[in-house]
């Protein structure tokens, strides 16, 4: 038996007739920035309780009409991703583990009491975006196109409970290198009035409301001179920073990264951890408290700390600053190394022997 719900989509297509010259689009390209500017088209789908997955469309880049009701705009229901495409040197155009991204989209979904986007669906819509505006993927150094795909309920109904009708989107925008001039280590401001997550909560998730939750503590590490925020669970463990993940780095070779169900797991993590588990690195996913950093620094067992995800890859961190301490700390060479071998695979530089990359 053939599930209906897995026959490809048939998706209409209407081209954007004032879509940007390939002049313009050059332009954008040689200096892109992150999030600002964004492709000639967008994909959508619409979800209804009664019609499943349904009207697929690729249609020109342009503003959404939703009821000023749109269960969205007051109870939050909403879920998003961020993926990358990547231009190899031949011209072709990949994409890395979109599976792993459409299986983290279907977990947020069920923890949001949203619809399950099949896989083949989300990989299919980021096909036929590029299909479509595959000349946005620039070529550059560390250049990408950033892939937003993110689900709401548009309902317009004030009752609180899961949306009826609900809208899956993806836009793209291309992004240049993230640290132009090489990469350097950030600060970070230890969170000790906020926290990001609960036990239970939709820390685990890719909501709006986690990112809505984490932008005062983040002003308030911008006010103490820190470039990001690093927040603890109830406990005092070690969760994460505002969107990546933490990756602590212990003189015998091990590789310690926070396990909570109250974390986004990240994919760049897992790919990570992986390759340093190729190299014969023990890898291990525990509680760390922030006793365990601040004494495992001081006493030189932890002998790098670093962050990651798909925007940044890979960063250092230089410093860790609270309320009444500062601490430098320990640099190395690991996570430069096991950002180049990444961003290598990416960017077909190097064998794909996970078999990681998708080509679209
Ligand atoms: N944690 C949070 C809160 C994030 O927003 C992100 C970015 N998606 C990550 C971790 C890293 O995840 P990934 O490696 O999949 O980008």
């Amino acid at each position: 038996l053939i599930d209906p719900a897995l026959a490809p989509l048939e998706f209409a297509v209407t081209r954007n007739l004032a879509a940007k010259s390939p002049a313009q689009r050059d332009e954008i390209l040689q200096n892109p920035g992150f999030g600002t500017s964004f492709t000639d088209h967008m994909v959508d789908i619409c979800w209804s309780v009664r019609g499943g997955w349904h009207r697929p469309r690729v249609q020109p880049y342009g503003p959404i009409t939703l009821d000023p009701a749109a269960a969205v705009l007051h109870y939050g229901q909403e879920i998003f991703e961020g993926i990358k495409a990547y231009r190899h040197a031949d011209g072709s155009v990949h994409t890395f583990r979109p599976d792993q991204n459409a299986r983290r989209l279907q977990r947020s979904a069920r923890r949001l009491a949203l619809p399950e986007l099949p896989e083949e669906y989300f990989l299919q819509s980021l096909r036929e975006l590029i299909a479509v505006d595959g000349e946005w993927v620039p070529s550059g150094d560390d250049q990408s196109l950033y892939l937003r795909p993110f689900m709401f309920a548009k309902e317009a109904f004030l009752g609180v409970r899961p949306a009826q009708k609900v809208a899956y989107y993806l836009i793209a925008s291309p992004a240049g290198a993230y640290f132009k001039g090489g990469v350097q280590p950030v600060s970070i401001w230890l969170s000790e009035d906020y926290a990001r997550a609960g036990k239970g909560g939709t820390g685990a998730a890719k909501t709006g409301g986690n990112y809505a939750a984490s932008l005062l503590p983040q002003a308030e590490a911008y006010e103490q001179g820190c470039d990001q925020v690093v927040f603890l669970d109830q406990d005092g463990n070690v969760e994460e920073l505002g969107g990546m993940n933490v990756i602590f780095v212990y003189k015998d070779g091990t590789l310690v990264t926070p396990q909570s169900p109250s974390i986004l797991e990240g994919i760049t993590r897992e790919s990570i951890l992986q390759l340093a588990r190729d190299r014969g690195h023990k890898v291990e996913g525990r509680h760390v408290s922030l006793a365990e950093w601040r004494d495992g620094v001081a006493s030189g067992d932890i002998v790098e700390v670093f962050a990651c995800g798909t925007a940044a890859v890979v960063t250092p961190i230089g410093t860790l600053k609270g309320k009444d301490f500062i601490d430098e700390q320990p640099s190395g060479t690991l996570a430069l190394s096991l950002r180049e071998e990444l961003t290598d695979i990416q960017y077909g530089r190097r064998d794909d022997r996970h078999g990681w990359l998708v080509r679209l």
